[in-house]
């Protein structure tokens, strides 16, 4: 017989299912991994388990798909970028190139921690992990999803990324696909992650999609163009971005574009017409200055029917990895940019945040919603604190009062990971120590350092 928990008498449950129902009072069954009984708490009230939480104070959710989240190196030197040099993209690879495998590890770890603490239950890493082998034990301990690759390219780049003649780098994407995917128990994917179609060719693009058909897996790519380089395109190609990866084949359901900010209206048709899925960053895109009034198309993918995933990109972009504070973005940054309160509801931001961010991973059938037969991802979030008062809408209370900091209890897979504030797969005081550790002695060994803060520290 598997294990039974049951979630008891919840404030609310958001489900997010079909119907988006809220219930008022609810109970949530789960056998072994999956979800077997929904209903009102008093309906459920003879229904017993091997464990009950109590959440008559809990509001609870599916759990949150991060859909662009680079982890590795950047936790142990976060922040170090002052405002004032403008982008640091150019010492992002330096700097994770010379992580050593237990430096990666380690970091990996803190990222896993601050993933699960924040509610994420699966993530997308675009290829950021140099020593999978290395961090799979991390994976496994945490109970996260993953959806991993290696970041191949085979053009000139000024970005220092693992570059590889065009034949190898299609070997490496299948090999890393045969290696990994469907590990720990089919909660690690491992897909096609050419970096972006400047850094790659055309046939190295191509061949990424058709690995991705050809093994059931997926490809996410790098999809971020300015007016410079859609002139560039259309010198080059004669075509916007998005329909030269479409002219490339490389468009489809087991895609996911990241950022996708500066596309237009033909390639918001594209990507719809093709079923293609995006992951836009909300935090990174207005930390980094990117023009979300100009640029950014997150209403119109989404009138659209496109999957639109949330992520949060990178502890030294985005820098949280809070999913309720990128909901926050997301909802708020459309009113500000369009001047229309009416853009982005919080209900959209919560559906972009569990149900099509699951969808966009691949997982739409088994994740992102609280139905009977999925898997339980779930996440419980304490009402008794003060950004929770006064509760009428649980809704507008998640995405505008509350942040990551008022998760009590998070479900993977039917585990519990983070049980009333707690996890129990590291030791956080000894790795926070070992993290800082680690920053340090990167910065002293590739030179990469900047004045620690423009306010003198004393
Ligand atoms: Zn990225």
């Amino acid at each position: 017989m598997p294990q039974t928990l049951k979630i008891d008498n919840a404030r609310y449950v958001i489900t997010v299912d079909g119907g988006r129902r809220i219930i008022q009072g609810g109970s949530i069954l789960i056998e072994g991994s999956r979800i077997s009984r929904v209903g009102k708490a008093a309906e459920m009230a003879g229904v017993g388990a091997d464990r009950v939480i109590d959440a008559r104070h809990m509001v609870v959710t599916p759990g949150f798909f991060n859909g662009h989240m680079h982890i590795s190196y950047a936790h142990c030197v976060r922040g170090i970028f002052p405002d004032d040099q403008g982008s640091p993209l150019k010492h992002v690879f330096a700097l994770q190139n010379a992580m050593t495998e237990e430096e990666e590890y380690s970091t990996t770890l803190i990222g896993l921690l601050e993933l699960i603490r924040g509610g994420n239950v699966c993530f997308l890493d675009p290829g950021s992990t140099k020593f999978p082998d290395a961090c799979l034990q991390a994976y496994q301990d945490a109970g996260i999803r993953v959806v991993t690759g290696e970041c191949v390219i085979d053009r000139d780049s000024p970005l220092a990324l693992p570059r590889y003649p065009t034949d190898e780098a299609i070997k490496r994407i299948a090999a890393y696909i045969k290696k990994w995917d469907g590990k720990l128990e089919g909660r690690m994917r491992a897909w096609a992650m050419p970096f972006s179609a400047e850094t790659c060719t055309a046939e190295l693009i191509s061949a990424a999609k058709r690995i991705a058909d050809e093994t059931g897996t997926g490809l996410t790519l790098h999809h971020n163009s300015g007016g410079a380089a859609r002139k560039e395109y259309q010198a080059r190609h004669g075509t916007t971005p998005t329909e030269y990866l479409e002219k490339l084949g490389a468009l489809g359901p087991n895609v996911v574009l990241a950022h996708a900010l500066g596309i237009d209206d033909a390639e918001i048709d594209c990507i719809a017409r093709t079923g293609t899925a995006v992951a836009m960053c909300p935090s990174t895109a207005a930390k980094g200055g990117r023009g979300v009034g100009e640029h950014g198309r997150m209403p119109e993918l989404l009138a659209k029917g496109v999957r639109v995933a949330l992520g949060c990109d990178s502890p030294n972009n985005s820098n949280y990895l809070d999913m309720v504070r990128a909901m926050n973005m997301a909802a708020v940054q459309y009113k500000d940019a369009r001047q229309d309160m009416r853009q982005i509801p919080a209900e959209q931001a919560l559906e972009m945040a569990t149900r099509h961010g699951a969808a966009a991973l691949g997982g739409g059938d088994e994740l992102g919603a609280i139905e009977v037969g999925k898997k339980a991802d779930l996440i419980l979030f304490d009402t008794q604190r003060p950004e929770w008062q006064a509760l009428f809408n649980p809704v507008n209370n998640l995405v505008y009062n509350a942040d990551g900091r008022s998760i009590h209890t998070v479900l993977i897979d039917g585990r519990v990971v983070v049980d009333a504030y707690r996890q129990s797969f590291v030791d956080e005081a000894r790795l926070f120590a070992r993290v800082q550790e680690i920053g340090e002695g990167l910065q002293a060994r590739t030179g990469i350092t900047f004045p620690r803060s423009r306010w003198p520290i004393v």
